[in-house]
């Protein structure tokens, strides 16, 4: 099947074709082992203050930013629920 031909190097969110197949691969071959590619995926316990994080090495910061400072990813994720500080 001939599908309207659309560029195979990129997406819209900016990852490259490999990157998703890469993705696609590496999470066929966890779940064949029994591991739950999202709990690795998820994020980690969110500091306070903090609104994003680094999927890859999950260093947190406090002001939004496009790339991890530690490691060099360039796709940081935000927390889905902004940091309630808890006042008593
Ligand atoms: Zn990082």
């Amino acid at each position: 099947m001939a599908k309207h031909e659309k560029s195979k190097f990129s997406s819209p969110r900016g990852t490259s074709w490999y990157g998703d197949q890469l993705q696609l691969a590496l999470t066929r071959m966890l779940e064949k082992k029994g591991v739950n590619a999202k709990l690795l995926l998820a994020a980690p316990e969110q500091e306070a203050g903090c609104v994003v994080y680094c999927p890859r090495c999950h260093a947190q910061y406090t002001k939004a930013r496009e790339d991890c400072a530690d490691c060099g990813y360039g796709e940081l994720l935000a927390f889905e629920e902004p940091a309630t500080a808890e006042t008593h």
